[in-house]
């Protein structure tokens, strides 16, 4: 079965037993599987024809809101189960969006930046007729970055003046239609604090979670000098490190995809990411304080990161790396997902049932698009605001979600929060 296709039908699943377990007429239910409308583009750039989506999944609570990749294995299927992802994401994180996804079926790293830019644009053209800062809002997602926000958002308005003659061209109206997209660069309208945005979210929620369990007669944790391992190295899995060893929790392991490293005395993440700069991976960084030295650590294999006997593990590169063949030899008690879908189904409920906690993608990785909404508000209002208050924004928008998913979950015999979530999720999607 392909991946999308398998991604599809897991998150249809979650749907369906969750609304079941509420109880919802099957007409819901079935809205809520079924996308609102599913856009396949086939689009010319000279003499290419390429084949792309817009999936608007949902949008009851919102203006539908999800990324756009590029990617060779993009397909239908894919798109939607992450446009249904998105509804999911919008709705845990507490924001006014639904949700959708947008691809395009094509290899970037064969383009130079000219046919990276015309592509961009032509999408753009494939899909202005119904995108809109209060309709559906795309942002980057894999392979597309702020600079391809940028020339879409370019092509984008260009369209709006040639179909509106008299369309104002002063600050306000601008702004608005730059709302359109987020992601952007900072002077076209951009937030500052997007790009730590979803590794700062994460380590939010677990400073929230780790709180709860401190105070819990339930489920406690002894140790005040957490250890932590980060599978992946990238914009997730380095700030998260990077912020949580900012909070006090030891990083004693990172890996990205050439291996991984051990310090057991706690690694600096910042020391190691200029070090990795420099060697091309984190493998050979042994990196305390701001010295690197072979004394301190040593390299192991990325899978053996996630078995290493950590308070906490950070699953922030690839879906699927805990899954039947491991999930008995993880030792972690809290797993934080940071990339999408890293626990497959089974290991999910065998974690869960052992008694480790998972906080969920749909929560843990919420703060990117938290702070994409937060991009999209100072657009809307003509408004620019300082790092600090965009992380606190942040701070209080992730300590909610939090809350009201760890109460949903405090009824339950086991923990699970991706259920909770789940649960939360469509009872404010069906109410709105
Ligand atoms: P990225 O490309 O910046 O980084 C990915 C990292 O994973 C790299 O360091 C890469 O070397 C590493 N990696 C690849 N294969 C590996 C392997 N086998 N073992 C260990 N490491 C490996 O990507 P990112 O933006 O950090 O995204 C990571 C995950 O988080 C993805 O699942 C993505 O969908 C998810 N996510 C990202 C965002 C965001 O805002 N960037 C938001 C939500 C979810």
């Amino acid at each position: 079965m392909n991946t999308g296709r398998k991604m599809l039908e897991s998150a249809q699943a979650i749907i369906l037993k969750t609304a079941k377990s509420l109880k919802l007429a099957n007409e819901l239910i079935e809205r809520l599987i079924q996308p609102n409308v599913i856009h396949e583009l086939n689009f010319s750039v000279g003499k290419k024809i390429y084949k792309g989506f817009r999936i608007q999944h949902n949008n009851n609570l919102g203006p539908y809101k999800g990324g756009i990749r590029f990617h060779p294995n993009v397909s239908r299927e894919e798109v939607q189960a992450l446009a249904t992802l998105m509804t999911i994401k919008c709705a845990v994180a507490g924001l006014p969006y639904g949700g959708a996804k947008g691809g395009v079926i094509v290899d970037p790293k064969k383009l130079n930046e000219n046919e990276l830019d015309e592509l961009s644009r032509a999408y753009v053209r494939a899909i202005n007729t119904f995108i809109g800062a209060e309709i559906d809002v795309p942002a980057p997602d894999v392979n597309t970055n702020p600079k391809i926000m940028e020339w879409m958002v370019d092509e984008y308005v260009k369209r709006i003046k040639n179909q509106k003659s008299k369309i104002k061209t002063d600050h306000e109206t601008l702004n608005k239609l730059r709302a359109t997209f987020t992601g952007k660069p900072i002077d076209i309208g951009g937030s500052l604090g997007r790009t730590e945005a979803t590794g700062r979210g994460g380590v939010f929620i677990l400073k929230a979670l780790l709180n709860k369990l401190r105070n819990s007669k339930v489920y406690s944790l002894k140790s005040n000098n957490l250890t932590v391992a980060v599978q992946g190295y990238g914009n997730v899995g380095y700030y998260f490190a990077k912020l949580a060893h900012e909070q006090g929790l030891k990083i004693i392991s990172v890996s990205d995809s050439k291996g991984a490293v051990l310090v057991n005395d706690g690694l600096d993440p910042e020391t190691t990411m200029n070090c990795k700069k420099e060697k091309g991976t984190v493998a050979g960084c042994y990196c305390k304080g701001s010295v690197c030295d072979i004394r301190y650590g040593k390299t192991i294999s990325s899978a053996s990161l996630l078995e290493l006997p950590v308070d906490i593990l950070v699953p922030a590169a690839l879906e699927n790396v805990i899954n039947e063949t491991n999930m008995k030899k993880i030792k972690a008690k809290i797993i934080v997902e940071m990339a999408n879908g890293p626990i497959t189904e089974e290991a999910y409920e065998y974690l869960t049932k052992k008694g480790v906690i998972i906080i969920p993608d749909v929560l843990a990785n919420s703060g990117g698009v938290t702070v994409s909404y937060l991009e999209w508000y100072q657009n809307m209002h003509g408004e620019k605001w300082s790092e600090d208050k965009v992380n606190e924004k942040l701070r209080l928008m992730m300590d909610k979600a939090f809350y009201s998913i760890w109460d949903k979950a405090s009824g339950y015999k086991a923990l699970d929060l991706k259920q909770a979530a789940f649960e939360v999720a469509i009872e404010r999607i069906v109410k709105k």
